[in-house]
């Protein structure tokens, strides 16, 4: 006889478990591609999981603010670190206002783990599909054959890291039940170099504080030269942004108040690692020597470039190093109170697998717990108001 239960959740990443923990008491069906849950958790900031941060709005976010906001309003960061303090983590807050676990990311997966000692877990199984069967309940095929369930959860991820279990599958479904996926790239991730720019593939391993202006936005942070583009925290979050177009860089706001009068070379004269300096120099065509003997338009080349470097990147690293998809099942006919499918009665939605993309400092986790408590209190309610209505489950 096939195994029958209440919920089945569609993943066993951030947001499957942590919805499992909240259905404690339903017969729930965690299912993995993985042999492991939790796998992506488990490396993510570093093994140490930047899982939420001291400020979380809707600005931190790409997607449909009113849908965001729902959530985080049900589901905070105030909630979120107050719940796992009584679940006994231990955390830090580090620059940034980001939350990391205390020691690794092993404390936080315990604990999204614990509901697992109830709750059953098909673990290294394919997920291939779902279909609605006539009486109220769904049959999810499996490549070790299938399980039914009244309900379902998709909480399988992007498209980021498919080493680590990360498929296309809940688009699928999404667009079987006749959702529509906004178009999916991958972000939080490097940027590749035109050949104009190959000077920078020199400095591999340097890291320096830079200001980045791409599309309406502005941001700061550390950039990092690697020798297959541009990566470190400005990098990355800019990558959620940039279309197609020119990104411009100022590595310095007022580069003429360390040169003008200074008797040494310029690549000493700058705050900017040496190395760095006579790279930009030599690609811009200028030797390095005291700023004031050079020509005027050599000088203002030199200033326009530590000002606002700008160019055209060539690409990404790709979803095997990207963070997370940018883009995904459109929000429109899912509701925000539940999670719960507008298209198909019964199937509920959560995390990154939603059209919902977080910055870099611990949004996406957060988003993946808040979008998952949501969804969970749904199914509570769904499921109790289908037994006061005699509709048997499980
Ligand atoms: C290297 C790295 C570091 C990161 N660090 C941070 C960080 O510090 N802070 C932060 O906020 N965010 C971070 N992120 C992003 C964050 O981890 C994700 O946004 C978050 O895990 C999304 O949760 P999710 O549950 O939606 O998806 P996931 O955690 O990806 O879980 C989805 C699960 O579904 C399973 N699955 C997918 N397809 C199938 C299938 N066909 N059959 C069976 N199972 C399937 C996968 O194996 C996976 O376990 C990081 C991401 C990466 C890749």
């Amino acid at each position: 006889m096939r195994e029958r239960f209440d919920v089945a959740i569609l993943g066993a990443g951030a947001s499957g478990l942590f919805a499992a923990r909240w259905l404690e008491g339903l017969s729930v069906c965690l299912i993995d591609s993985n042999l492991e849950a939790g796998k992506k958790l488990r490396v993510s900031g570093g093994g140490r999981c930047n899982f939420t941060n001291e400020y979380v709005g809707t600005e931190h976010f790409v997607g449909e603010e009113r849908f965001i906001q729902e959530a985080l309003d049900r589901f905070g960061p105030k909630e979120l670190l107050a719940w796992l303090e009584s679940e006994g983590l231990s955390y830090v807050k580090v620059k940034n206002h980001q939350y990391f676990c205390a020691k690794n990311s092993q404390e936080l997966l315990a604990i999204l783990l614990r509901s697992l000692q109830k709750q059953s877990f098909k673990k290294g199984e394919r997920i291939q599909g779902i279909t609605k069967l006539p009486e109220n309940r769904f049959k999810i095929m499996l490549s070790k054959g299938s399980i039914e369930a009244t309900l379902v959860l998709v909480a399988t991820g992007g498209m980021s890291y498919p080493l680590l279990g990360a498929s296309g599958i809940g688009y699928e479904i999404a667009q079987a039940l006749g959702h529509e996926v906004n178009p999916l790239k991958p972000a939080l991730v490097g940027l590749t170099l035109q050949s104009s720019e190959s000077w920078m593939k020199e400095l591999s391993g340097i890291s320096l504080p830079a200001t980045l202006k791409v599309e309406n936005h502005t941001l700061q942070g550390d950039m990092l030269f690697a020798h297959r583009g541009i990566s470190g925290p400005l990098i990355l979050d800019a990558s959620l942004f940039w279309k197609k177009g020119s990104i411009e860089i100022s590595f310095l706001s007022d580069p003429l108040r360390y040169l003008k009068g200074s008797k040494g070379f310029i690549s000493s004269s700058l705050p900017l690692p040496k190395r760095f300096t006579k790279a930009l120099l030599d690609a811009l065509g200028i030797m390095d020597g005291p700023f004031d003997s050079l020509q005027s338009p050599l000088q203002t080349t030199l200033l326009n470039a530590l000002m606002a470097y700008t160019f055209a990147p060539a690409g990404n690293f790709g979803y095997s190093k990207a963070e997370v998809t940018l883009g995904g099942v459109s929000l429109g006919e899912i509701d925000p109170k539940t999670m719960e499918s507008r298209l198909c009665s019964g199937v509920f939605w959560a995390g990154e697998v939603l059209d919902v993309t977080g910055r870099l400092g611990g949004y996406n986790l957060q988003w993946a717990f808040s979008s998952a408590y949501v969804a969970a209190q749904g199914i509570i309610q769904k499921l109790s108001s289908s037994s006061s209505k005699g509709i048997p489950h499980g």
